[in-house]
């Protein structure tokens, strides 16, 4: 076992604060990394709340983690001391199940091993995410960071890129799709990037007036104002595709209303009760809704490589992890263009009591 520092909260909407954890030994086919950067995800407030009321505390979130190989066990093969790799969401599944055997981890029959806020298969110790100065991982968690991507803008590809990069990837979206992204935050802004990489036509549908301009620059070919009921009954039967990021109960049938013949809504962000959804609005047009959970492992060094050969990059805000707390109250106040990176150099400068 080895002590490293971390910022983790102790009880639901406490502030977060430095604090020692263990990490374990190396089992045969784990990797040791020292963590250069994470990412903050939405879903790290929502843990850290205990929105979903499954928390455990001390919880110390991140899974947009980024960083170099320390040591390796003697079974691991893919990785060697000094590689640049990266871990997301989840950091074991069961490898026995179809949803394994396809490259689905995510799906895993038997429930994947979450990042932070899991219990380890082998001990039932509960996980520790990437606010910390390092992570012992199974190597087949472990992706591989291309050189041509740099490691500051990394992170966010392992939760907010792959997280929208698998349902625009199993719907099909490519040249000629005409695609929606509701939200325009961490996974929003991603959305937007990869679905014109992948040759969309693209508007994003957005609460913040404020965020038009950005969201052209970031591709888009068009905003619609959620809040202007003129525009959205204009833009009824528009999309192909839409994406739906909203963190919190909402009311999709104004977005379903924007789908044309055989259209699907992807819904990614709200993880609660939704407002009722009208029946009339599916079956006319025959539209459809569905969800998507991050994705598989494949899928994910898929998206690594496809970043790196398109220079497709997050807009990174880089935080020190003394201003986490401020950065988790931004995020929450819709106030981050588009995605908190900890630079966890500020971590190893930083005295733990
Ligand atoms: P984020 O950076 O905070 O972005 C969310 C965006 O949604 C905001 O920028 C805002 O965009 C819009 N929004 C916020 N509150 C809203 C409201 N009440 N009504 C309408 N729009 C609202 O969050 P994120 O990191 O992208 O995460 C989004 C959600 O996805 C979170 O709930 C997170 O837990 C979830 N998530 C799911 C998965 C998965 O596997 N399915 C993976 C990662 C995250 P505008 O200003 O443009 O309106
Ligand atoms: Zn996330």
């Amino acid at each position: 076992m080895t002590t490293c520092k971390a910022y983790g909260a102790c009880e639901a909407h406490a502030d977060l604060t430095p604090m020692h954890i263990e990490r374990r030994a190396l089992r045969a086919d784990d990797v040791a990394i020292a963590i250069d950067y994470c990412g903050i995800c939405h879903s790290d407030a929502h843990a850290v709340n205990n929105d979903w009321g499954s928390t455990v505390y001390p919880c110390v979130p991140g899974h947009e983690i980024v960083g170099h190989v320390t040591a390796v066990g003697p079974q691991v093969t893919r990785h060697k001391v000094g590689d640049r790799v990266a871990v997301g969401c989840m950091v074991d599944s069961c490898q026995d199940c179809p949803s394994c055997d396809d490259g689905h981890e995510q799906n895993c029959s038997k429930g994947l091993t979450a990042t932070y806020n899991g219990k380890d298969r082998h001990t039932g110790a509960l996980t520790h995410g990437g606010y910390s100065e390092g992570i012992v991982v199974r190597e087949k968690f472990v992706l591989r960071v291309p050189d041509a991507l740099d490691m500051k803008f990394a992170g966010p590809l392992l939760c907010a890129g792959i997280t929208v990069w698998t349902p625009l990837r199993r719907h099909g979206v490519g040249k000629g799709s005409k695609v929606a992204v509701i939200g325009l935050g961490g996974l929003g802004h991603m959305a937007v990037k990869l679905a014109v990489a992948l040759g969309a036509e693209v508007t994003v549908i957005t609460t913040s007036a404020g965020k038009a301009d950005d969201a052209r620059a970031l591709g888009a070919a068009d905003v619609l104002l959620s809040k202007d009921p003129k525009a959205m009954q204009a833009a009824a039967n528009r999309f192909d595709f839409i994406l739906d990021t909203i963190p919190t109960k909402h009311n999709v049938n104004p977005y379903l209303m924007l789908l044309g013949r055989d259209g699907v809504l992807v819904l990614v962000g709200a993880l609660e009760p939704l407002e009722p959804i009208h029946g009339a609005l599916l079956v006319m047009n025959n539209r459809s809704i569905s969800g998507s959970l991050i994705g598989g492992l494949p899928a994910t060094q898929e998206l690594l490589d496809f970043c790196a050969e398109h220079n497709v990059l997050p807009n990174c805000e880089m935080v020190d992890v003394r201003d986490i707390n401020s950065a988790f109250q931004r995020m929450q106040a819709n106030d981050v263009k588009y995605r908190f990176v900890i630079d966890m150099a500020s971590l190893r400068e930083t005295a733990v009591g």
